[in-house]
C-alpha cells in the first residue's frame, strides 16, 4: 500500500486519528460524518489488536457507533494481510458493494492508495463453465420457466466477469439448472478441466493470493478451518482437498463481523448434511457414464441408488411432515442399537454396490482419457464421502465424539444432520489456537451488558483456565434512546399460551398502528403465528387503508424496497419472521414502529437445541441461563434494533408478551436492551407519540391520517 507523501512519517496510530480528524478525508468525503470519540477509541483498539500478531478482542459497539467504518479504517491503517468475515452472503455483498466503495472513495478523494480487495464466497455460487457446455444439454428442464432460465444463463456466461449468482438476478433461489451446473468441488475437473484458466473460481482464487483483504462469511471461513484441521474432522475424506475452503490465502489477522453468528454456522459447517438430492445427482452422473458397465452391472446400477434412497427415506420418516412422532426427535432417540445397525448393514450393502459400479467404471476408462478419468474419480469420491458420513452417523462414532444426528424436511426432499452439540472446543482448536490476531465484533453478543457467556459458548473464554489473550469491550451506542424511542410492554399482558393473549395482541397492535399510521414492521417468531395473525387482522387493515405486506409473497429484498416505497404513499405495515429480526435498515420516518409478538426463545424441541440442553444439563449447567436466555436476549435486541437505525430515527418497540413483565428473567431480557424511554399504558404511547415522535420525524397528527 502507498500512502501520500507528506503523511509517511506518521505511525499507524497517527494515520488513523488523522483518518478520523475534523479536517481528514472522512469528514471530506461524507458530509455528515462527525468525529466520535467511541467510534475512534474503537478503531485504535482494532488496529492495536491487529497489529498485535495474536490474541482476541470480542467487542459490541452499538448500533450507531459507527462499526463498519471502524474497523476498516483500522485495518487499512494497520497495514496488515487481513481476512474479513461477515454472517451472510446478503451482509457480504452490503460490505463489498457499499461501506468498501465509500471508505475506498474517501480515501482515493484525500489522494490515498485503497487497499486490493477480493471477494470470496463458497464455490457453490459461481457458475462452472465446464458444466455449462458439458452437462447443460443433457439437463432436464422441468421445472417452470427452465428453458427461459437456461436461455438467459448462457447470455449471461459470455458476459459477467465474476459468474458470481448474485449477479444473475434471473436465477430463481433454488433453481434447479443452478445447483447442477455450479462450480462445486465434487464436480470439478481441476487443472485437467479444459477451462481451467479461465474458471471463474481459479481466475478468484489466483487474485485472492494477491489481495491485500478478503472478505468471505462465516460458513466459507469455518471450512476453511476444517479443511486446515482434515485430520480432526470426522467424516473426511479426499475429495475435500479441491475445495474452495482451503484455498483462502494466509492472512495475518481475522476481523469477524456479526460474530454473534458465528456459533450457530460453526454448528453446521462443523458437522454435516446428508440431502436425498445429492443421492439423485450422483445417481444421474452415473448414469452418463453408464456406458463404461458390463450389461449385469447396468441392470443393477438403478436398484442400488433405489435401495439407498428407500433405506433413506424409510430412516427419516419419523422427521416428515406427514409423521406422527413428536417433534425434536434425535436419531438416537428413535432407534434402537440394532435399528440403527440394520439401516447400516442397508446402505452398506447398497453403498458397495456403488461402489463396484464405480471403480468398473474406472477399468474401462481408456487410460489416455484424462478427462473422465478425473470425471469417474469424483464420483468415486463423492460416493465414498457420503458413505463415510453415513457411517459416522449410523455407528457409535458420532454419539462417541458428542455429535448428534436428526431429520430436517425441505420443500421435495429431506436432509440428514449431523452437528457437534458443543462447538466451543472446535471453535478454539480451529481459530483461537492459531497464532494470529482476531477481531470479533458485533451490534448484539452481551447479556445484560456481560460478554463472558458469548465468549465462553465460542470457545474463547474458560471459568477455570481464563486466558491472557483475551480482551473484551463494549462501546454503548451513541443514539438518544430515552429521547426518541419508547419500549412498550403493555400492564397486564398475558403469556402467549394464555387464551385471551391473541384478542389482546390484537387490539394493542391496532391502538398502536393507528398511533403511528402504519410505518411499522410486526415481527413474528413463527409462520404460523404471523399467518394467523394476518387472518385475524387482514379486515381490520382493509378498513383503514393499510396496506399489508407479508414475508414470503415476494423475495426480502422486494419486500423492503415496496415498504419503503408504499410508505411514502400511505400508510403500511410488514409482517415478518425470523429473516427480518436482523440485517434489515430502513431508515428515517418509514418505519416508526417496531411490534414482537414473543419473546424469541427458540423452540426447546428444536433437536440441535434439545441436544445442547441435554448436553448442558449432564454438566450440571443451567441450559435455561447458558443457552435459552442469551440466545433470545441476542434475538431481542436485533429485531428492537431495527427501530432506530440513524441517530435521527424515532419511534415505538412494542414487546407484547407478559413474561417480559411477570417474569424474574424479565429484567435480564430488559438490561440487554438499548436504554429505551419505557411506556406502560396505551396513554403514555399516545403522550411520547405526540410529544417526541411525531416532532421528532414531522409527522403530521395520527387523527388526520386514518379513517
Ligand atoms: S476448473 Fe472446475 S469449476 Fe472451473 S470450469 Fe473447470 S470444472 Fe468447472
Amino acid at each position: 500500500m502507498q500512502h501520500v507523501d507528506q503523511e509517511k512519517h506518521l505511525d499507524a496510530t497517527e494515520r488513523l486519528r488523522a483518518l478520523f480528524a475534523p479536517d481528514g478525508p472522512l469528514k471530506a468525503y461524507f458530509p455528515r460524518f462527525q468525529l466520535r470519540e467511541d467510534q475512534l477509541n474503537l478503531a485504535l483498539n482494532i488496529m492495536a489488536q491487529l497489529r498485535s500478531g495474536s490474541g482476541q478482542l470480542v467487542v459490541e459497539a452499538g448500533t450507531g457507533t459507527g462499526k463498519s467504518l471502524a474497523y476498516l479504517a483500522a485495518a487499512y491503517c494497520a497495514e496488515k494481510r487481513v481476512l474479513i468475515s461477515t454472517g451472510t452472503l446478503a451482509l457480504q455483498d452490503q460490505l463489498f458493494q457499499k461501506d468498501l466503495p465509500d471508505f475506498f472513495a474517501a480515501l482515493s478523494a484525500a489522494g490515498e492508495q485503497p487497499p486490493n480487495v477480493v471477494l470470496m464466497k463458497g464455490r457453490s455460487n459461481y457458475l462452472c463453465q465446464h458444466r455449462l457446455a458439458t452437462h447443460a444439454p443433457g439437463l432436464p428442464l422441468m421445472e417452470e420457466g427452465g428453458v427461459d432460465e437456461m436461455a438467459q444463463l448462457i447470455s449471461w456466461s459470455e458476459v459477467t466477469d465474476t459468474g458470481d449468482k448474485a449477479e444473475a438476478p434471473f436465477m430463481s433461489e433454488n433453481s434447479f439448472l443452478w445447483r447442477e451446473l455450479d462450480a462445486r468441488s465434487e464436480t470439478c475437473l481441476g487443472r485437467k478441466c479444459p477451462d481451467y484458466k479461465g474458471c471463474f473460481v481459479t481466475r478468484l482464487r489466483d487474485r485472492a493470493q494477491e489481495a491485500d483483504w478478503v472478505i468471505v462469511n462465516h460458513a466459507l471461513l469455518c471450512a476453511d478451518r476444517m479443511l486446515r484441521m482434515q485430520s480432526q474432522k470426522p467424516g473426511h475424506d479426499s475429495w475435500e482437498e479441491q475445495s474452495f475452503g482451503q484455498i483462502l490465502p494466509d492472512v495475518d489477522a481475522w476481523i469477524i463481523d456479526e460474530a454473534h453468528l458465528l456459533e450457530e454456522i460453526a454448528s453446521r459447517q462443523f458437522g454435516f448434511q446428508i440431502s436425498s438430492q445429492g443421492f439423485g445427482r450422483l445417481h444421474r452422473e452415473c448414469e452418463k457414464h453408464k456406458a463404461l458397465l458390463g450389461a449385469t452391472t447396468q441392470t443393477s446400477l438403478a436398484g442400488f441408488f433405489e435401495s439407498m434412497q428407500l433405506s433413506f427415506w424409510t430412516m427419516l420418516h419419523p422427521w416428515s411432515p406427514d409423521s406422527h412422532q413428536p417433534e425434536g426427535q434425535l436419531l438416537a432417540d428413535v432407534y434402537e442399537d440394532f435399528q440403527r445397525r440394520d439401516f447400516h448393514h442397508d446402505f452398506q450393502t447398497a453403498f458397495k454396490g456403488v461402489m463396484d459400479a464405480i471403480k468398473e467404471m474406472q477399468n474401462n476408462v481408456a487410460a489416455d482419457d484424462e478427462l473422465l478419468t478425473v470425471e469417474i474419480g469424483n464420483l468415486e469420491k463423492r460416493a465414498a464421502r457420503i458413505w463415510s458420513e453415513m457411517d459416522f452417523t449410523l455407528s457409535d462414532k458420532g454419539l462417541e465424539l458428542g455429535f448428534v444426528s436428526y431429520g430436517q424436511p425441505e420443500d421435495d426432499h429431506i436432509n440428514l444432520i449431523c452437528a457437534p452439540v458443543d462447538v466451543s472446543q472446535v471453535l478454539q482448536n480451529a481459530f483461537w489456537n492459531s497464532p494470529r490476531a482476531f477481531v470479533l465484533t458485533s451490534a448484539s453478543i452481551s447479556v445484560a451488558n456481560k460478554l463472558a457467556p458469548f465468549c465462553r459458548r465460542v470457545g474463547l473464554f474458560h471459568p477455570e483456565t481464563p486466558s491472557t489473550e483475551l480482551q473484551t469491550e463494549l462501546y454503548q451506542s451513541p443514539f438518544d434512546f430515552q429521547g426518541r424511542c419508547g419500549l412498550y410492554c403493555p400492564e397486564g399482558m398475558p403469556a402467549p399460551d394464555h387464551p385471551d393473549f391473541i384478542y389482546r395482541y390484537d387490539d394493542e397492535v391496532m391502538d398502536l398502528i393507528d398511533l403511528s399510521s402504519g410505518g411499522a414492521f410486526l415481527l413474528f417468531t413463527s409462520y404460523r403465528a404471523m399467518s394467523a395473525a394476518k387472518d385475524r387482522l387482514s379486515h381490520r387493515f382493509l378498513l383503514r387503508g393499510i396496506r399489508v405486506l407479508v414475508q414470503g409473497e415476494k423475495p426480502k429484498m422486494t419486500l423492503l424496497s415496496l415498504f419503503k416505497q408504499e410508505s411514502e404513499q400511505g400508510p403500511v405495515v410488514l409482517m415478518a419472521t425470523h429473516s427480518f429480526w436482523m440485517g434489515v435498515d430502513v431508515q428515517g420516518k418509514a418505519l416508526r414502529l417496531v411490534v414482537m409478538d414473543r419473546l424469541p426463545f427458540k423452540p426447546p424441541v428444536e433437536p440441535l437445541q434439545r441436544a445442547k440442553s441435554q448436553w448442558l444439563r449432564r454438566q450440571n449447567r443451567s441450559p435455561f441461563n447458558e443457552l435459552a436466555l442469551p440466545q433470545a436476549a441476542q434475538i431481542l435486541k436485533q429485531g428492537a434494533g431495527r427501530l432506530m437505525r440513524h441517530a435521527e430515527d424515532a419511534g415505538i418497540v412494542a414487546i407484547m408478551d407478559g413474561r417480559l413483565s411477570s417474569k424474574g428473567y424479565g429484567k435480564t431480557l430488559k438490561r440487554s436492551l438499548p436504554p429505551f424511554k419505557a411506556l406502560r399504558s396505551m396513554q403514555e404511547c399516545q403522550s411520547f407519540w405526540y410529544e417526541v415522535v411525531s416532532p421528532a420525524l414531522d409527522l403530521p397528527l395520527p387523527q388526520d391520517q386514518l379513517i
